[in-house]
This record gives C-alpha cells, sequence and structure tokens, in this order.
C-alpha cells in the first residue's frame, strides 16, 4: 500500500481520523494529536516511510481514541452568551417561540435573537452565521476574483473540523468554513484571497504568494491570527 502525504484515514473503532504528513524534518515516525482539528497526525520523514507510520499508529489506536476525546469541549451557544461576529462581541437573547435568528441592536449593544430551545436554539445562530459568512465570502471572493481576472466559481460554505477553505481549479469550487466570519474582516479577506489565488497556483510556492501579497498585502498577521484563534473558532457552538 502506498501512502501519500495529507492522506486521511478512518480511525478504527471511534470518530475521527489519522492524518498522514511527511516532515523531512523529522528524525523518526511519530505520533501527534492535533486538538484543533480533532485528528491524529502520523508524522514520517519521508513518504516512504508513512506505512510504518500508519502501522505504529495502528498499534496506538485505543491511546489515539483517548487522547481525542479528552480534547476541549466546544463553546454552546446559548442565551445569555456571546459569539463574535466579525470580530465583534454579539449577545445571544432568546427571543422566545420558533423564529429564525436575527441580528438586532438593544441598549447593550447587538445582539443576536432567536427562537428555539437548547440545540434548536444552537442550530438558529449557527444558521444565522453561515448566512452571514456566505454573504461576506462571495463578496469578497467576486473582488479577488475580479482582481485577477478570474471567471466566476461555485462557493460552498462548510464546516470542516479544521480547515479554513479549499479550493478545485478543476472544478472551479472553493470552501469555506463558515466559522471565519467570527474573525476580522481582514482575516476573512486574507482567507478569500488565500483560495481564489489557487486558481492562479494550486500549490503554496513562492509564486502563489506573490498573488496573495498582490491581492492583499502582506498576509502574515492574518495567518498568526487564524493559528491563535483556530481551535476557539471551531469549537463555538459543538
Ligand atoms: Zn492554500
Amino acid at each position: 500500500m502506498q501512502y501519500r502525504n495529507g492522506q486521511r484515514l478512518p480511525l478504527d473503532g471511534g470518530e475521527g481520523t489519522l492524518r498522514l504528513s511527511v516532515n523531512s524534518r523529522a528524525r523518526r515516525i511519530s505520533i501527534r494529536i492535533d486538538v484543533r482539528a480533532g485528528e491524529a497526525v502520523a508524522v514520517a520523514p519521508n513518504e516512504r516511510r508513512l506505512a510504518e507510520a500508519v502501522t505504529f499508529a495502528r498499534s496506538r489506536n485505543a491511546w489515539i481514541l483517548e487522547r481525542l476525546t479528552a480534547r476541549p469541549v466546544g463553546t454552546p451557544l446559548q442565551p445569555g452568551g456571546t459569539v463574535t461576529l466579525s470580530g465583534h462581541p454579539v449577545r445571544l437573547v432568546a427571543g422566545g417561540g420558533a423564529g429564525a435568528a436575527r441580528l438586532s441592536t438593544d441598549e447593550t449593544g447587538p445582539i443576536i435573537i432567536s427562537g428555539g430551545e437548547g440545540e434548536a436554539f444552537s442550530r438558529r445562530v449557527r444558521n444565522l452565521l453561515k448566512r452571514e459568512a456566505r454573504r461576506a465570502l462571495v463578496a469578497r471572493t467576486d473582488i479577488h476574483l475580479q482582481a485577477l481576472g478570474q471567471k466566476p466559481v461555485q462557493v460552498s460554505i462548510a464546516d470542516g473540523r479544521s480547515r479554513w477553505g479549499s479550493c478545485s481549479p478543476h472544478n472551479r469550487t472553493i470552501r469555506y468554513s463558515w466559522r471565519v466570519i467570527m474573525a476580522p474582516p481582514a482575516v476573512l479577506d486574507y482567507l478569500a484571497a488565500h483560495e481564489v489565488a489557487h486558481l492562479v497556483h494550486a500549490n503554496h510556492s513562492p509564486a502563489y504568494w506573490a498573488v496573495v501579497r498582490d491581492l492583499i498585502g502582506d498576509p502574515s498577521s492574518h495567518r498568526r491570527w487564524l493559528r491563535d484563534h483556530g481551535a476557539s473558532l471551531h469549537a463555538v457552538g459543538r
């Protein structure tokens, strides 16, 4: 069996995946737990040794499952709580009834008011955040497409456990995580530029990063922001 860098395999007897990673600086095969992604990562110094890393991970399956279930539980979306929208805190308010979540303001500032109780409340708030995410991401995607003279793409909104976005130049589809709507607008804009630039270069080469820089300037602070806040954004409403 030939394994590839980045390949994901299901874990035996539990939820979660085993991601295969080649790191040329690694001295030996190892396993680490990616808390943000909720997955185990089998690391090998080269692609040839990935099979060995998979065998090692399989032998440690019980330990991996234990570590994955011990990861921090999510931040609930419930009345009285807050959620961050475009980098600003917004209070969550129970509206009674069964109405959809909507943005509003009261004497304390911006609020999201929604019907539903428990999981139904949480789902309505998530749906509103997804709608806001789609609107903002489609708008920024269009701007970057125009700047690069690219034809339209199909945008979809997903809820992956770890990824912020992906681009399939072949199918002209871009997929984003709605969770980026919680980040400051400049970070969301960076994500859109990141994926649109993959239509030009389907890799992370210096030429690719030059395209990103042409679109939004230096992306390093936005990348750092996502690295530092990713875990908490991915935990919201889980
Ligand atoms: Zn990328």
